[in-house]
């Protein structure tokens, strides 16, 4: 099953991520570890990304399609992957249209904006494996510490209530069209993203054996 996860900032792409992965037994792919990775060891493609993550904007398209086109083409992609954060324009869909994978099936989190603002104010990611929290609707086991690999939890520096607004502008003017994208393929499935997080992903399953 190859799988994209659509959904603006926050939405919970990256938590039902987390849960599907285990439940399908196929990797996870999110652009956003994966450039904040690089960020943290300091690579070139970190650098030239910092600025424009800060700002709230994307990075460029020829830089993430890279990424993620070496990415899909490695072997344990090969039974089926999720993409967590990729596609977010129209030409990343293109793109992905041409890497010659097929996608299956598209899952569209939806989560209105003044939603989106609580949760992202909550929000804890772990730097070294990925794995998100929030303070009051997914704690971890012990205060400040990853259920997963043990290290310590931090807050985005994007997650801040100002480059928040610019990163849902910037959705609803370049991401939000690859719902009509993918609609028009007969691939789009819209799950309500309100629900609590075992309820989206078990209707999610059920949507995608449907
Ligand atoms: P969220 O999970 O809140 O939607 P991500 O972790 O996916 O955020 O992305 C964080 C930042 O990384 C984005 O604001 C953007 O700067 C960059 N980024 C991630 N994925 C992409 C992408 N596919 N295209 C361009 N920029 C991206
Ligand atoms: P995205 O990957 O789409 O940016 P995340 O998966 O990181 O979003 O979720 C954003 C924040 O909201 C995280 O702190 C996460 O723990 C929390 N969260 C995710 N899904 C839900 C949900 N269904 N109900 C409440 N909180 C949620
Ligand atoms: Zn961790």
């Amino acid at each position: 099953m190859n799988l994209i996860l659509l959904g603006a900032p926050g939405a919970g792409k990256g938590t039902q991520a987390e849960i599907l992965c285990d439940r399908l037994q196929i990797p996870t792919i999110s652009t956003g570890n994966m450039i904040r990775e690089a960020l943290k060891s300091g690579t070139e493609m970190g650098q030239k990304a910092k600025a424009y993550i800060e700002a709230g904007q994307l990075v460029p398209d020829e830089v993430v399609i890279g990424i993620v086109d070496e990415r899909l083409h490695q072997d344990d992609c090969k039974n089926g992957f999720i993409l967590d954060g990729f596609p977010r324009t129209i030409p990343q869909a293109e793109a992905l249209d041409r890497m010659g994978i097929t996608i299956d099936r598209v899952v569209d989190i939806h989560v209105p904006d003044e939603v989106i603002t609580r949760r992202v104010s909550g929000r804890r990611v772990c730097l070294d494996c990925g794995n998100t929290y929030h303070v009051e609707t997914k704690k971890p086991l012990q205060d400040g510490v990853c259920d997963r690999c043990g290290s310590t939890l931090v807050q985005r520096k994007d997650d801040q209530p100002e480059t928040v607004q610019e990163r849902l502008r910037v959705y609803h003017d370049q991401t939000e069209p690859l719902r009509d994208y993918y609609e028009a393929t007969g691939k789009l499935l819209v799950v309500d993203g309100q629900q609590d997080i075992q309820t989206i992903a078990e209707q999610t399953l059920a949507l995608l054996k449907g």
